[in-house]
């Protein structure tokens, strides 16, 4: 076969983010047992920083000179990738600042980009520690991809960007209170399902969306005067498709007539957890947030199958009634409870009326 050169730039220098606390606690060990060597017969030299404190990721990027840094990598879960994006959003330069290329390693229990770009590149589903090697490996290859953004707005009038999902339901619930089962890894996700099937709730609220094939989803067909754009964070790319929250949807969004849900999640990549590929069809850049609700009604046997079958992503093939799911631009929710549980990127977040549109690659890259 022929082959093809590429020119890549050695050596390459990368800052490494380590939470010590992600996953089972054994973050560090494991980097210097399978990572360290791989980055240097790779060429590539590292500065590593141990996270002292959540925010610590956020606030280093937010104030970094990342022209010394080819990529900044974060050895973690999901959760340090969250501060450093949002960390290079908050930035006065975030539109050049977000260009740097990222990486992820697996160190966490909730590792669901590091599993995602593991199945975008054709493999098989492997175990934890597999799993950090073969992210080790394409982030040694220095290529790099484009990586799809969505930001959320919350009532609070903040703004996140979120490079992952946005769970409210059954799945923020799990993510948040399987956090105590930290110490089994990502086996958290499978015990908290487990629990939460035996106090199995409803959740009221309403759910409206911009679905892909609406015409007024191309951005050169709305009026830019006509929409507001979200004064809600000082920088990044102008929210063109959403209303303020405090007005309704914009008139071709498709509300959702139930109002009783089970779960809700919107993602913009294919896993929710090493486990659990829950958007099948979804790609890096696809700039489709793929939403999937559950409606109420479900039996605890057919949501525990729909789990079941989620590890395959067998779960949208079921013909369970109770199951949707569109492609959408955009969407906006408003739960009726007045407490109650939303994640971002499996992190916590203010609960009351959140919206959210994707932005595409807005120039953001992940090593891949
Ligand atoms: P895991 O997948 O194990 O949950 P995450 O990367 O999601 O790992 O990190 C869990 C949480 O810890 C996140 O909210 C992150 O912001 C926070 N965090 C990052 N560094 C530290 C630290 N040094 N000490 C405590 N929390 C931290
Ligand atoms: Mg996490």
């Amino acid at each position: 076969p022929g082959a093809i050169k590429v020119e890549v730039k050695r050596p390459l220098m990368f800052l490494i983010l380590l939470n010590p606390h992600s996953g089972k606690g054994h973050a560090h060990a494991l980097f210097n047992g399978n990572v360290q060597g791989m980055l240097q017969d790779a060429g590539i030299q590292h500065t590593l920083i141990i996270t002292e404190r959540q925010n610590h990721a956020r606030e280093l990027v937010r104030d970094a000179d990342l022209s010394q840094w080819d990529a900044l990598v974060i050895m973690s879960g999901d959760g340090l990738l969250f501060e450093v994006v949002n960390g290079l959003m908050e930035r006065e330069d975030w539109e050049e600042a977000i260009q740097t290329p990222l990486g992820v390693l697996p160190g966490g229990s909730g590792n669901a980009l590091a599993a995602s770009i593991h199945h975008y590149s054709g493999l098989q589903a492997v175990s934890s520690e597999e799993l950090l090697i073969s992210c080790g490996f394409i982030l040694c290859k220095g290529l790099v991809s484009q990586l799809d953004l969505t930001s959320v707005c919350l009532a609070s009038s903040q703004r996140l960007f979120s490079f992952l999902s946005l769970a409210w339901g059954f799945v923020a619930d799990v993510d948040i209170e399987s956090e105590k089962y930290r110490h089994v890894g990502a086996a958290r996700f499978t015990v908290g399902t487990m629990v939460r099937l035996g106090s199995l709730r409803v959740y009221r609220g309403k759910l409206a969306y911009l679905p892909i094939e609406n015409p007024m989803s191309q951005p050169s067909l709305v009026d830019s005067t006509q929409s507001n754009p979200s004064p809600l964070s000082v920088f990044g790319p102008t929210d063109f498709l959403l209303n303020p929250l405090n007005q309704p949807v914009p008139g071709h969004w498709t509300v959702v007539q139930d109002e009783d849900f089970v779960l809700v999640v919107a993602m913009y990549q294919s896993h929710l957890a090493k486990d659990m590929l829950a958007a099948p069809a979804s790609r890096l850049d696809d700039g489709i947030i793929h939403l999937i609700y559950v409606k109420a009604g479900i039996s605890r046997r057919s949501l525990l199958r729909l789990f079941l079958a989620m590890e395959n992503g067998g779960h949208l093939n079921t013909n369970c009634p109770h199951v949707v799911y569109v492609k959408v631009k955009a969407l906006r929710l408003e739960p009726y409870s007045p407490k109650g549980i939303i994640t971002v990127d499996g992190e916590l977040v203010d609960y009351g009326p959140v919206q959210a549109q994707i932005h595409g690659s807005l120039g953001d890259h992940t090593c891949h």
